[in-house]
């Protein structure tokens, strides 16, 4: 019996491949093997930051199959280096280029190539979790911003077809799960032709039918304000997440919809990278600082209007010391983040091809530390708002007498059980994880929230 191992670094979408990847496998007769140095097939999903400990699983098993699939897998100076080592390099758009190889490599009989091209996207995945499922709704993108591979490595932008992701999404809510996060390089430009739309409905099209006058209107397209609607409408108690944002994309539609939908968390993560125009021109970002911050006060008015007293938070991605970012345009990300007040921040370092990079690391690390200080300031200040409230916490995991999960803001929450009140959820006499529980907050710190669970949902 012929055994894999996968080993994913880098995003979610990179995580949302290996599941895609691993089922297909397994519906090829392949098992998975814990330990890589037991596979007859190893496949790095690459992300452009890490390096691959490819180097030793040769010498242990000659017979080995190594594939590199992933974003750095299509770069010829990496085919280059690794090309003793590896056996295949493929986008993980091409997935029946691994079908042939697995078929030759390992000799299965009566195989007869193929060349079909496969959807991966359409490929069921082996979920890893059984209470939150991520969903490719698109792949690709067609942004080019300076410092990404992501356009060269997974190819343009593609829309996965809405009715197709709404069936993946109903059978995992008739399976019980909570969380459906769906992602995509841009997910604001989703556009998916749907057939549901290129006539009269068919009867059984309800889930769609919030937004078909305005689909209609646009020729059939669904958006991505519609394909949240439609999920929305899915029956069932879950929360909706999405993953990223471009703030060119983000229209006042989309504003609308996501500060609307009782599903929808109130979680947005919208990435600036640089709050200086000339860097985020040098980007390729094609916005500006100030269409970001009108972007961020409709977000902010938007909840105050349509989710009147819920609390939301705001989260984004900047890259510091950009291809010669001066101590002033620096500044002009600070002032962002005090203006945004932001729940949390996630800092790059990367660099540009093609383009100058006079910063040394010591002063990236510096400037990281300066902007992760204003950080630490506006999440303890909004997490004020959070002591003595109740709210719902999605639990994941259990240790030592307390359980940890995420408010729909997406804080951390360590909850402990109130044994007096409710003695049946003490643990042990009952798994609350991958369930809903009411969490009355007692206590907060800058990255967390402690508090007792009042009651399973
Ligand atoms: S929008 Fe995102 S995925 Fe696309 S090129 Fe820019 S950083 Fe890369």
């Amino acid at each position: 019996m012929l055994r894999y191992f996968i080993k994913t670094f880098g995003c979610q979408m990179n995580f949302s491949d290996s599941e895609r990847m691993a089922s297909f496998l397994e519906s090829h007769g392949l098992k998975p093997t814990k330990e890589k140095t037991n596979a007859d097939l190893v496949i790095f999903n690459s992300c452009g930051v890490r390096k691959m400990p490819i180097h030793n699983l040769r010498k242990n098993n000659p017979r080995i199959k190594i594939v590199l699939t992933g974003c750095i897998a299509q770069r010829k100076d990496v085919q280059k280096i690794l090309a003793k080592k590896v056996d295949l390099f493929f986008p993980i758009k091409d997935i029946h280029l691994l079908e042939n190889f697995i078929y030759k490599k390992f000799e299965i009989k009566n195989y007869k190539s193929t060349q079909e091209k496969i959807n991966y996207l359409s490929t069921n995945p082996k979920y890893t979790n059984t209470f939150s499922a991520s969903i490719p709704i698109m792949t690709g993108c067609n942004n080019f911003c300076a410092y990404c591979v992501v356009p060269y490595a997974r190819g343009r932008e593609i829309s996965r077809p809405a009715d197709e992701i709404l069936e993946e999404i109903k059978e995992l809510i008739k399976k019980g799960y909570k969380e459906i996060t769906l992602l995509g390089q841009n997910v604001n430009s989703y556009h998916s032709p749907s057939p549901l739309y290129s006539g009269d409905p068919p009867a059984n099209a309800v889930t769609l039918r919030a937004g078909m006058s305005r689909t209609r209107d646009r020729g059939g397209v669904i958006n991505f304000s519609d394909l949240l609607k439609a999920i929305n409408n899915i029956p069932g108690d879950f929360w909706i997440r999405f993953l990223s944002s471009h703030p060119k994309d983000m229209s006042d539609e989309l504003i609308e919809t996501v500060t609307t939908l009782d599903k929808v968390c109130e979680s947005v993560h919208l990435p600036i990278q640089s709050g200086d125009n000339v860097v985020l021109e040098n980007m390729n970002r094609k916005y500006t600082r100030d269409h970001y911050l009108k972007l961020i006060e409709k977000i902010k008015e938007g909840f105050k209007k349509n989710k009147p007293g819920a609390i939301f938070s705001l989260s984004s991605d900047i890259i510091v010391g950009f291809a010669g970012e001066t101590k002033i345009q620096l500044e002009k990300s600070a002032q962002v983040m005090r203006k945004a007040k932001y729940d949390m921040v996630y800092f790059g370092q990367t660099v540009a091809w093609l383009m100058k990079d006079n910063i040394s690391k010591i002063e990236k690390e510096r400037r990281e530390k300066y902007l992760n200080e204003i950080l630490k300031k506006t999440s303890l200040e909004n997490n004020k708002h959070y002591l003595n409230k109740t709210l719902d916490v999605l639990i994941e995991s259990q240790k030592n007498g307390a359980y940890f999960g995420k408010t729909r803001t997406l804080k951390n929450v360590k909850a402990t059980v109130c044994v007096n009140c409710h003695p049946e959820l003490v643990e042990g006499s009952q798994n609350l994880i991958g369930k809903f529980v009411k969490v009355k907050i007692t206590k907060i710190s800058t990255w967390n929230l402690e508090g007792e669970i009042y009651e399973k949902q």
